[in-house]
């Protein structure tokens, strides 16, 4: 079981490795690659994502800021430091944590972002670049997942991959770099008919889905490679048994922590099928931020000139 397992926190700690060196590399012509994060209002998750994107930034040598700003901040509020951030020759990075509260218009904001400093890749510019196979700041999950199926040496050119969801997110970029990258790829939504019969094609299936382990075994080929982008949090004793049946460590972490996290693949019965299978935690999450970290210093090189 243990070589199944597609191991994100280790592919991270790769990528953030070879991020350091870079800074590293950059110190001495006076650059530090910086990233900003804009907050808008006081989610408690969108605090602590923010927070621990910027404890990456500082472990790898990075600098960065949080721009906190009240939940009630108007949309001209917000462009306006978008419009001072893009200016700022010392930023490098600007990163506008979704969700926006409501009556923000969330694209009006990301269109305003400098498409050099967009390391989200959101911006229309970087989508257009990438449909076009030109990429240049790609979204940092999808980025992450084909970091990790490169690294693993899982071969892509010629084969069915599947991605289940279609936002802009993930798995629109997902589609787009699979595709490139030579697989022949389905995308597949909430309107696609009889899921999985398409998704038992896949030779990598990619869920991106938000629906707690609805990938189950009778979605996925044998020796599949499956890719789960989901995270929920299981807050139910109930449902971790139900998940997880028998598994004594995930139960001694519920009960410790009151809560676990799990995805949108039904990992425990899928996972015999599988040839390879990312876990929920530890899969993709890890790879998110670490790609985040390698956009940054890529978009402070490119701008720079370093
Ligand atoms: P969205 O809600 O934006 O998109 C979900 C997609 O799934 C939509 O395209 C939707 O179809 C499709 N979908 C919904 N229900 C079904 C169904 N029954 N059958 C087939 N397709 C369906 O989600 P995101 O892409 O932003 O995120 C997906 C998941 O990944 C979430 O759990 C999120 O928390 C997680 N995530 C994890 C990250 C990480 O770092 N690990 C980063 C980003 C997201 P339609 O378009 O027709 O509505």
């Amino acid at each position: 079981m243990e070589d199944k397992i597609l191991d994100g926190k280790k592919v991270a700690a790769q990528i953030r490795a070879e991020v350091a060196e870079q800074v590293a590399e950059l110190a001495p012509q006076g650059v530090v690659p910086r990233l900003d994060a804009v907050l808008v209002g006081d989610d408690p998750a969108s605090r602590v994502y923010v927070g621990s994107k910027a404890r990456t930034c500082a472990k790898l040598g990075m600098a960065s800021e949080t721009h906190v700003l009240p939940g009630d901040t108007p949309q001209a509020g917000l462009e306006a430091l978008i419009d001072r951030l893009n200016a700022d020759p010392e930023v490098d990075g600007i990163l506008v944590q979704l969700p926006l509260p409501g009556g923000i218009d969330t694209h009006a904001v990301l269109d305003r972002i400098d498409p050099a400093k967009d390391v989200d890749g959101f911006h229309p510019v970087n989508t257009g670049l990438l449909q076009q196979g030109r990429p240049a700041l790609v979204p940092c999950t999808p980025a992450g997942i084909l970091e990790m199926l490169d690294r693993e040496r899982i071969a892509i050119e010629g084969r069915r991959a599947v991605v289940v969801g279609r936002s802009d997110i993930v798995g629109k970029p997902m589609a787009m770099l699979l595709l490139h990258r030579h697989a022949t790829v389905t995308l597949c939504h909430s309107r696609t008919r009889d899921l999985p019969a398409v998704t038992r094609e896949a030779d990598i299936l990619v869920a991106a889905v938000g629906r707690l382990a609805m990938i189950g075994p009778g979605h996925v080929k044998e020796g599949a490679v499956v890719i789960d982008v989901g995270i929920h949090r299981l807050t139910e004793l109930s449902e971790v048994e139900r998940l997880f049946p028998g598994d004594a460590a995930r139960r001694e972490r519920f009960e410790s922590k009151g809560s676990v996290l799990t995805g949108d693949v039904d990992f425990v019965r899928v996972a015999p099928i599988a040839s390879r299978i990312t876990p929920v935690p530890g899969g993709v999450g890890p790879l998110t931020i670490a790609m985040l970290m390698a956009n940054t210093v890529r978009a402070a090189r490119a701008r720079r000139g370093a």
